[in-house]
């Protein structure tokens, strides 16, 4: 009786969240036969979007504080050896998922022989250069206003197209309801559905998907290492950043009693909108069954062996410890709104190093995304396969090395990855409106690949941390010395 009342208080979260995702589930398909309008939908989904709001609104302080206190408790040996690790983990882990993600795109040919015609190129859409999309990341790397990289991205090279593809978007869906009845609400719904598109897709600034994460991570790095190296002089700011840390954290853990009841309403919103699974047609099918194959491949067996082999700890206890942050991820279809509930499970449930999570995993929750590259290469031939194009090797490599790139630039908000894709095409020539082909399925894979996102961040704490062992014994050696002498 006492252990397993000691296990309900030590689990009480997590079988909240799993009890919630399953009402969710029932709640959800118990309220689609009463097709409820999109209003109704929105305003069913209230608790979920203040989910979403209230993690969201931790995302900014907990970057910046958690980045810079971490790397301001580190000497700059060890922060820098960690950071190497942190970077051959992402850099090796994303090119196997691409990988993983090719095998099986080229195995299940779920986009066999569809058009007769090869494919016409993308019109008159300026197409988007790699180097354009790359330049833009190094750019986001360096705001030059930081105030305004809190709610800004540079997306210049994006702007047309995405503009370009929403219109394609528009189109096609005006043109498939309007021929399915032609009244007049409907067309009401299809513009508010076109509207909806449009705003998910491109993040207006001042909207918190529109932050420049990848500016503060690197500003918030910089910072850290010049208080960490100012001695005395620099204390105030890290006592500072760390008591604000400390603070957002315990924000995180009232915020973390709601989301169970945020999780019910995301997921049960989710499925009474969406489309009839058998719409799906059967390409589109085996082209969500090669992604899923894929996650699930990476996510439950590479990533869990890696784990293994680096620290020879039992991976999937590990990942029982973070069953909250990925239900969350599920739920939430964002590694960044996730970030505040991730940073809880390694460092409460699987005892990580405070001073590795506060450095690596803002850090990967912005560039890591194992998830979001698998499914830019899948996309991508998925495309090229309908649209009867053989890719050589070359294009193969090509297309590996933009859906890295894609996924480092891709932010961690919810269906970044589509937007991302852009680059992917046009690296090899692909038609960017055939983006539309993907578009039913994507809200769907997009809180898989997120779930592995997170994953990804989480095991690569684990292994840095493993990895950095030595060093941090000899810091703490090291503070334990000098207090003995003070
Ligand atoms: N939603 C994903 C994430 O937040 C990014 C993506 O769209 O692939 O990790």
């Amino acid at each position: 009786r006492e252990s397993a009342r000691l296990f309900l208080r030590r689990n009480t979260f997590v079988l909240f969240t799993v009890a919630a995702v399953a009402l969710g589930v029932v709640l959800g398909f118990g309220l689609r036969p009463y097709k409820l309008s999109i209003r109704e939908v929105k305003y069913f989904s209230f608790p979920g979007e203040l989910l979403m709001r209230m993690l969201q609104m931790l995302v900014l302080p907990l970057i910046v504080s958690s980045l810079v206190t971490g790397i301001s408790s580190l000497d700059s040996k060890a922060s820098g050896k960690m950071g190497v690790w942190a970077v051959i983990y992402y850099m090796v882990t994303t090119f196997i998922a691409v990988f993983i993600g090719i095998i099986m795109v080229v195995i299940i040919r779920p986009g066999k022989g569809n058009r007769d015609s090869p494919v016409s190129s993308s019109g008159n859409i300026e197409p988007v250069q790699a180097a354009d999309a790359f330049l833009d990341l190094i750019r986001n790397m360096f705001p030059p206003n930081l105030v305004e990289a809190c709610f800004k991205q540079y997306k210049t090279v994006y702007k047309k197209t995405v503009f370009t593809k929403n219109m394609t978007i528009a189109l096609n869906m005006t043109d498939a309801n309007i021929t399915e009845s032609n009244s007049t609400s409907n067309l009401t719904q299809v513009l508010q559905t076109i509207q909806e598109t449009v705003e998910e897709m491109v993040p207006m600034p001042g909207s918190s998907g529109g932050v420049n994460a990848l500016g503060l991570v690197v500003f918030s790095m910089c910072f850290g290492l010049v208080i960490g190296n100012m001695k005395q002089q620099g204390h105030a700011l890290r006592e500072f950043f760390d008591s604000l840390n400390n603070a957002i954290m315990h924000l995180v853990s009232i915020i973390i009693w709601y989301a169970p009841v945020g999780i019910l309403f995301l997921i049960a919103g989710k499925i009474v909108e969406m489309k009839d699974l058998a719409e799906v047609g059967g390409q589109l099918g085996m082209y969500t069954v090669s992604v899923i194959v894929g996650l699930l491949f990476h996510g439950l067996v590479v990533l869990p062996l890696l784990y293994f082999l680096v620290t020879r700890k039992n991976p999937y206890s590990f990942i029982g410890g973070l069953l909250q942050a990925l239900i969350t991820a599920l739920g939430t279809s964002s590694s960044s709104a996730t970030l505040p509930i991730t940073f809880r499970c390694l460092e409460e449930n699987n005892h990580v190093d405070k001073r590795v999570t506060r450095f690596v995993l803002p850090v990967g929750a912005t560039i890591n995304m194992d998830g979001t590259a698998l499914y830019e290469a899948v996309a991508a031939i998925f495309i090229a396969q309908v649209n009867n194009m053989e890719l050589d090797f070359g294009q193969i490599l090509t297309i590996s090395i933009t859906a890295t790139a894609a996924s480092i630039g891709a932010a961690g908000i919810p269906q970044a990855g589509l937007v991302t894709m852009v680059i992917v095409l046009t690296s090899v020539g692909l038609p960017t409106e055939d983006i539309t082909l993907i578009i039913a399925v994507d809200w769907f894979l997009d809180r898989l690949r997120t779930t592995t996102n997170v994953l990804g961040d989480s095991l690569g704490a684990g292994i840095v941390e493993h990895l950095s062992r030595q060093d941090l014994q000899n810091q703490d050696a090291e503070i334990g010395n000098s207090v003995i002498e003070e």
